[in-house]
């Protein structure tokens, strides 16, 4: 078998993580934050379990990287996320100064790494974040679909149960 990249390594990581969200209900997202050649910090979507919008599996993980550097700057870090970041995350991907991020798999209709918009790259702001795209693309978006599938497949089933139970 073909060795992983370091980047795949990383993005496995992340994977790992998402599945803990998925395992709660929550849509997998899955971020592990690293800096050195280290990962300092892990985050995945905890909104539903947490019940705010504000629990994305980026935000988690900034917060954890911030408080183990104890800087809200975050210039030598690189993020890897299953998902392409939305614009609250990709703002706080900014605000926080990470040079560098690496998506799983896009998301075309919410993701602000380049899909809808790219406030990753906006020469407006001070600052720029490079981005590298499709790092086991694969497995990230087969983990999206599958969860909804799943998702759909339950509704369906309720929906039958309380139709058979009226009948
Ligand atoms: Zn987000």
């Amino acid at each position: 078998m073909r060795k992983l990249s370091e980047d795949e390594r990383y993005m496995r990581q992340a994977i790992t993580l998402a599945k803990k969200a998925a395992a709660n209900g929550d849509v997998p997202i899955g971020c592990v934050i690293v800096y050195e050649g280290k990962v300092i910090a892990r985050g995945y979507n905890r909104r539903n379990v947490d019940k705010t919008t504000l629990a994305h599996a980026e935000i988690m993980a900034i917060k954890k990287a911030s408080k183990v550097l104890g800087d809200w700057r975050l210039e030598d870090c690189t993020m890897y996320v299953t998902l392409e970041p939305c614009q609250m995350c990709a703002g706080a991907i900014v605000q926080a100064r990470i040079p560098k991020v690496v998506i799983g798999c896009m998301n075309p209709k919410a993701g602000c790494a380049g899909s809808i918009l790219n406030l990753l790259d906006m020469k407006q702001f001070n600052h720029q974040v490079e981005v590298t795209r499709g790092i086991m693309e694969t497995e990230c978006s087969a983990m999206m679909s599958g969860f909804f599938a799943e998702l759909r497949a339950k509704k369906k089933a309720a929906a039958l149960k309380e139709n058979n139970g009226m009948s």
